[in-house]
């Protein structure tokens, strides 16, 4: 490059600074995972590891790119509330740690990755490189939702009442079936009927959800996790048993329609365009333990809700939303979290039974397009690897310290002593767990364990050690193509 004079160079390099800030690269990740799925341990671990990897990164690619540091920015999008990521960390390092308060609505952080450039104009400037990844943080639940926009109330009524008359649930949506069975639809429109029959409705999702069989399909997702709409009318609605036909304007079934209609397009249809259609990169957090322990019906329930996850990320290009989603989300990692529950010998296991549940699911929904890839992961290890041989027997465990309440073999644990858990043999082949007679869901005991004690940084010493599993592959397989 050619000599030039020192005020030359200085408007150069404040213009450099200007352009490069306008032309930095912005990514979108959408974090997203049904309730208690591991989103907000997710983040904070990432963000954490890129930030504070001081000289010994734990992702061992980057350690390898001379000069990148991570920084914090502040948000782009006034409206939309800052990831808590202070408060999260300090709830994991506190004494005793605590995991932090979960996602109960959408959230943003903005972290830049910054390396030397090398060569051009941008190194002769003395420029970096940077890179803007904007996490976004939004319950799973909401993203259910998008299946509505294509369902009419009556469609929407069909299939949630096949869902609440399932047996697993009869129990549990007995008050529900007994209130609806005193409605009646074609009658005079109500409005204390449309908030009992909506409380109900809600009650019954919500104990479905606690029931331990996670049946993904359940929603509206916002009766689930309100966010912001907590009281609010337009959920005042509840599934009912229609015919079909005309429906009298002053029927408490054209009051549920408006109800249903005004959810989808107040509610649904503004994510979906603010927030969804502007994602370019995905990671999907499946609880794929829970499911395992409500046997090959649990398995079937978290491929329901994959499909849903696939339908909204890839749909039909007959849908007007194909016109807002088609452009978007070239990579999608799909996680199953929480794999510090057991031995990294299952790990394996684990990412084929989430991919067979992710390929079965792709194909109901007809997606494909994007790449994708299955990860075993836990952001934040709260465990270690046991191996012992009693008898000749093999036995993989791990050791942590049980969260209070938790049971093994009839001894309950009250969170302050460490034990060592045995949870049982995934199956070597991950069709066997889709199989309602080779399923053994009993054979199972995974445990919750709490959060490890992490080494608080003292001023000039060596950096924290932050136990993950797979963290540094979902990053790279994120991000990758976008580094140096
Ligand atoms: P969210 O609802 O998706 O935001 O879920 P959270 O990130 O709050 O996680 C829910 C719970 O899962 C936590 O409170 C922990 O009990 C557990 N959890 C999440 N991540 C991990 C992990 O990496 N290891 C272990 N052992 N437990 C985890």
């Amino acid at each position: 490059l050619p000599q030039i004079s020192r005020d030359t160079r200085f408007t150069l390099e404040h213009a450099g600074a200007y352009v490069g800030d306008l032309i930095t690269p912005t990514l979108r990740l959408g974090v997203t995972g049904l309730s208690r799925a591991g989103k907000t341990v997710f983040i904070t671990a990432l963000v954490k590891c890129l930030c504070e990897g001081g000289a010994n990164p734990p992702f061992a690619r980057l350690s390898g790119i001379e000069g990148l540091r991570a920084y914090l920015e502040p948000q782009p999008d006034d409206d939309v509330p800052r990831f808590q990521y202070e408060d999260h960390l300090n709830a994991l390092q506190s004494e005793p740690p605590h995991w932090p308060q979960s996602t109960r609505r959408i959230s943003e952080l903005r972290l830049t990755l910054e390396w030397p450039s090398r060569g051009g104009l941008f190194e002769f400037l003395g420029l970096s490189q940077r890179l803007h990844i904007d996490i976004v943080d939004y319950p799973g639940e909401w993203l259910i939702d998008l299946a509505l926009l294509d369902q009419s109330y009556q469609e929407w009524s069909q299939h949630a009442l096949y869902t609440v008359q399932r047996p697993v649930f009869s129990a549990l949506a007995k008050p529900f079936l007994e209130f609806l069975s005193t409605v009646d639809p074609e009658g005079v429109a109500d409005e204390q009927v449309a908030i009992r029959g909506a409380e109900l409705y809600t009650q019954f999702l919500q104990s479905a959800r606690n029931s331990g069989t996670p049946y993904a399909g359940l929603g509206p997702g916002r009766f689930l996790l309100p966010g912001d709409l907590e009281g609010s009318p337009q959920l005042t609605f509840f599934p009912t048993k229609t015919e079909g036909g005309a429906v009298e304007s002053e029927s408490l079934l054209a009051l549920l329609e408006r109800r249903f209609a005004s959810y989808r397009k107040n509610i649904v249809k503004p994510f979906f365009e603010a927030h969804f259609s502007r994602i370019d990169r995905q990671i999907v957090l499946v609880d794929v333990l829970s499911a395992l322990n409500g046997g090959a019906e649990g398995l079937r329930a978290l491929e329901d809700g994959l499909e849903g996850v696939m339908r909204a990320i890839r749909p039909r290009s007959e849908s007007w939303l194909a016109y807002i989603l088609g452009r978007r989300i070239d990579r999608i990692a799909f996680a199953a979290t929480k794999a510090d529950h057991v031995h990294r010998n299952a790990h394996r296991q684990l990412e084929d039974i989430l991919s067979k549940s992710v390929s079965r699911a792709a194909k109901r929904a007809e997606a494909a397009g994007s790449a994708f890839q299955c990860i075993a992961l836990a952001a934040l290890q709260a465990t270690t690897d046991v191996h012992k041989d009693i008898q000749g027997e093999h036995l993989f465990g791990v050791r942590g310290i049980p969260e209070a309440g938790e049971r093994i073999g009839g001894r309950t644990f009250d969170g302050s002593r460490g034990a060592v858990v045995f949870p049982g043999d995934l199956p070597e082949d991950a069709l066997d767990a889709f199989d309602e007679d080779r399923a053994r869901p009993e054979h199972f005991g995974f445990v919750k364990f709490r959060p490890p004690t992490l080494e608080r940084r003292e001023a000039g010493a060596q950096v924290n050690a932050w136990p993950h599993i797979g963290l540094d592959k979902a990053f790279a397989f994120l991000f990758e193509d976008h580094l140096p």
